[in-house]
């Protein structure tokens, strides 16, 4: 049974047996990975109380071949991003971008994944006043890194380009913005929300144009409802959708 190290982030922890925890990690080298960390909740544990919802550390593991459950041997905390927690629209952001790399991440090798999340929990993390813009940028990205990219460049039906100044619409089951004449009714988005997800969409932070959150609220829960789920509906992102504001 290979003893690995590996730098890792914790999406999702859940007590297991009185004393023990199985911690559900993306690790830089070896994707997303199931481990047990056993006597994690006794008050002397080896692992010191920090095995926590979207800390990071360098990870050390049994890896057992074949197997869908690991061994974690000890924990050295890099970042513990606490602060995640002191904010309901930063927490419930976080919380969706773990639940969106479970269901879509796989056991391969993906540092680009690996880095923009931990980016996007460190940002998320930083928010001074502006959790939500921060989260909602962040969850944005994550979304298209995982292969779920909204087409906002073109009218999805005609395939014309769009004007930087021309109002659109969206279709929703479409996955993109259409021109109005193809699109005659439906809710508008305007030039500057389409240039905040686009922003948004390839990792930037958007201009944060104020009034548009029900927009926003709407077009996410729209895109990701109609896109990203298929049986079982992403727990955190209704309560993330009504803490844009
Ligand atoms: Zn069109």
């Amino acid at each position: 049974m290979p003893l690995i190290s590996a730098r890792a982030v914790i999406l999702q922890t859940f007590p297991y047996s009185d004393t023990s925890k199985i911690l559900r990690l993306l690790s830089e080298e070896h994707g997303v990975r199931s481990v047990v960390a056993k006597g994690a909740m006794r008050p002397k544990s080896r692992f010191g109380g920090v095995l926590e919802p979207f800390t990071e550390g360098r990870a050390e593991l049994f890896l057992k071949e074949g197997r869908d459950l690991h061994t974690l041997n000890g924990f050295d905390l890099i970042r513990s991003r606490q602060s995640i927690g002191r904010n309901l629209a930063a927490f419930t952001g976080a919380s969706l971008i773990a639940e969106l790399v479970l269901r879509f991440g796989t056991e391969e090798s993906h540092p680009e994944l690996f880095y923009s999340v931990t980016r996007a929990l460190d940002d998320i993390g930083e928010a001074d006043g502006d959790h939500s813009w921060r989260a909602l940028a962040a969850v944005w990205h994550i979304v298209a890194l995982l292969g779920y990219e909204p087409e906002l460049g073109a009218c999805v039906t005609c395939g014309s380009l769009v004007e930087e100044d021309e109002a659109t619409r969206f279709d929703v089951d479409a996955g993109g913005i259409a021109c109005i004449c193809c699109r005659p009714r439906g809710r508008m988005i305007g030039p500057a929300p389409r240039a905040d997800i686009q922003a948004m969409v390839r990792g930037g932070a958007g201009m944060g144009t104020p009034g548009e959150w029900s927009l926003h609220r709407a077009l996410l829960r729209a895109f990701l409802s109609s896109h990203l789920v298929s049986d079982r509906p992403l727990r955190s992102l209704e309560l993330f959708v009504e803490e844009l504001r």
